[in-house]
C-alpha cells in the first residue's frame, strides 16, 4: 500500500493543502508544534533527504519554502526548516518532507 503522504498527494485521504504545483505539495501538519507548521513534500515518493533522487527535487522544495514563508509573514521574523532522516533523526513518515516552522521563537539545540 502507498505511504500516507503518497495517499495525500493522490487525494485519497484529506489534508489541508496550503500550496501545490507540478512537483510539490504543502500541507498543514496534523499535529502542529508551532503556530505555523507546514510540511513541504515532493509529490514523487522519495524516502528521505539523502535518497539518490532527493537532489532532483531540492530546488522545487526550496522555492515552495520561500513562497510559503512569505505567504505566512515569516520572512522578516525568521523561521526554521527541518528534515528528519531515519530512526535517530526522528523521522516517522518515510516520504521526504521539510517541516516549515514559524510564528514563535525557536530554541537551540533542537533536542
Ligand atoms: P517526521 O516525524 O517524519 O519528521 O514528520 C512527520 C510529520 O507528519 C509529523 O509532524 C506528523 O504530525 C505529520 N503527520 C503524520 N501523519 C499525518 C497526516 O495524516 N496528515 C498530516 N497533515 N500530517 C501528518
Ligand atoms: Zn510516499
Amino acid at each position: 500500500m502507498a505511504c500516507i503522504f503518497c495517499r495525500i498527494v493522490a487525494k485519497e485521504i484529506p489534508a489541508q493543502i496550503l500550496y501545490e504545483d507540478d512537483s510539490v505539495l504543502a500541507i498543514a501538519d496534523i499535529n502542529p508544534v508551532a503556530p505555523v507548521h507546514i510540511l513541504v513534500l515532493p509529490k514523487q515518493h522519495i524516502e528521505r533527504i539523502d535518497s539518490p533522487q532527493a537532489p532532483g527535487c531540492a530546488s522545487a522544495l526550496f522555492k515552495a519554502i520561500a513562497h510559503l514563508a512569505a505567504m505566512y509573514n515569516l520572512t522578516a521574523p525568521g523561521f526554521r526548516v527541518v528534515s528528519n532522516a531515519g530512526q535517530a533523526g526522528g523521522q516517522s513518515v518515510d516520504h521526504l518532507h521539510l517541516h516549515l516552522l514559524g510564528g514563535r521563537q525557536c530554541s537551540w539545540p533542537p533536542g
